[in-house]
């Protein structure tokens, strides 16, 4: 076990970066110690969660079914997603740059190297819907890892573990860091408190009961702490003018450790940090019937097919259709004065574009079943997981008929809903079972 002195690096955090740090410096033969404040059921983050959806850009997956894809096109995109308008844009644009030259280079065949393999059909992600230059994926992008995000984060694990058993490495679970050491302007390490033993189950909010302190010294210290999503004032705090009042309620896609806290603590240590407001959020979220952090929300990942009504009943404008700009469309849900919208559609296109974001509903690409891929998605009914939603979600309605649905929407939303309104499209449309 290296002494702190011995240490060539200092990582903050066991999510998919700090993971991914950590490999490549003991890959390089540096002696690292990764620091992270939940138990080690919690490795990986956020990761192990995911759908495990990356972005590359030209690749055999999207060739074989025909999609025209090139750098020049990715970076089209991407710097028109981007809105590139700030003097401290100048790193963003660099790292978006080198990221792109990944993506369309060497990040595939990286990763199958490692061992990580992708689903035959690549899904189509933010696609925008404006003009050429605007926001979107002009083609589609979203590579799903054979096994989602458990698969994505493995051999990351696997690479760390190795570095344990050569004495290169360490880990430090339980370990918070509250304060980068900073010595004639430079950090040169981290000190923190140990937090108690938890049993808390992955994802699960575990104590901060303190037990002790520590302090590591190393020439680098890498925060990689994770986002805010997990810190509602924080992200009330930092919510953009342009997008309106900030919705009443908010649900969380990620775990109570992404707190925001290391970016606080990175600014007091002389970091300077930029974009505060440009955040991501998705606005098909629903409750988790069977939350595994506070305010569990799950996105839907939708097709295109579903009647998206607002909470008056006015159907959303162009091009905001279900996966096209989720942020556009927040921006036109919150000017509606309400914080919620709905989802109208039935059964067949239920079964036919309806997916829930996520490793543990996708069980079946999670598994690396393909038995189980093929009876979840082939036989009759939607898949377990969004049957599951149908049955128990708090957020779902489903009706046999028109008017059940309505009685049901005005039930759950009693601020109301125009019915009339709501009708006239359904009305000229087909299909009986209908849910939110
Ligand atoms: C359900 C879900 C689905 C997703 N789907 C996709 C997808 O399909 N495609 C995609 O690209 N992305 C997806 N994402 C997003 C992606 O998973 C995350 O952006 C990514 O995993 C973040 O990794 P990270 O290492 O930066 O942060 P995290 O995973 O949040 O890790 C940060 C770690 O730092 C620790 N930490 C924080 N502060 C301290 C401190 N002071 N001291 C010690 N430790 C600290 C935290 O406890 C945590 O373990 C999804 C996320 C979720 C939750």
């Amino acid at each position: 076990m290296p002494q702190s002195r011995e240490l060539d690096a200092i990582v903050v955090g066991a999510g998919l970066s700090g993971l991914v740090a950590a490999a490549e410096l003991i890959d390089a033969g540096k002696r690292v110690a990764i620091v992270e404040q939940e138990p080690e059921a919690s490795l990986g983050g956020q990761a192990w969660w995911s759908f495990g959806g990356l972005f590359l850009i030209d690749s055999p997956e999207q060739r074989r079914i025909s999609i025209k894809d090139s750098l020049e096109l990715a970076r089209q995109d991407w710097f028109g997603t981007a809105g590139f308008d700030r003097a401290e844009d100048e790193w963003p644009r660099r790292w978006a740059e080198a990221y792109l030259q990944f993506a369309a280079g060497e990040k595939r065949e990286w990763l199958r190297e490692r061992g990580v393999g992708f689903f035959p059909v690549v899904g189509w992600a933010e696609r925008g819907g404006y003009t050429a230059l605007g926001h979107g994926n002009s083609v589609p992008r979203f590579h799903i890892t054979w096994g989602t995000g458990p698969a994505v984060i493995e051999p990351f694990v696997a690479a760390l573990r190795r570095g344990i058993d050569e004495g290169l490495a360490t880990l430090h679970v339980r370990h918070r860091v509250d304060e980068l050491v900073t010595e004639n302007g430079t950090v040169v390490g981290v000190r923190g408190v140990t937090l108690a033993p938890d049993d808390a189950a992955r994802g699960a909010a575990s104590n901060r009961t303190v037990v002790g302190d520590f302090e590591l010294r190393a020439p680098a210290t890498i925060v990689t702490s994770g986002g805010i999503g997990g810190n509602h004032d924080l992200v009330r705090a930092q919510w953009p003018a342009r997008m309106g009042a900030a919705p009443q309620n908010l649900l969380s896609g990620v775990p109570a450790h992404v707190d925001g806290r290391m970016l606080g603590i990175a600014e007091n240590a002389g970091a300077r940090l930029i974009n505060g407001d440009r955040m991501w959020h998705y606005v098909e979220g629903i409750q988790n019937w069977d939350p595994v952090w506070p305010k569990h929300g799950i996105r839907i990942l939708p097709g295109p097919s579903s009647v998206w009504l607002d909470a008056t009943g006015h159907r959303l404008p162009a091009p905001l259709f279900p996966g096209f700009d989720t942020l556009g469309t927040l921006e036109h849900i919150v000017s509606t004065g309400y914080d919620h919208s709905w989802f109208v559609l039935t059964q067949s296109i239920i079964e036919k574009e309806f997916a829930l974001s996520g490793s543990e509903q996708n069980p079946d690409l999670t598994g690396k079943s393909m038995r189980e891929l093929l009876k979840q998605r082939l036989s009759t009914g939607a898949t377990g997981p969004v049957e599951a939603f149908k049955k128990h979600g708090a957020d779902f309605v489903v009706a046999d008929t028109l008017d059940e649905l309505l009685d049901g929407m005005q039930n759950l939303t009693p601020r109301h809903c125009d019915r009339r309104r709501s009708r006239a499209p359904r009305d000229r449309s087909s299909g009986s079972r209908t849910h939110q």
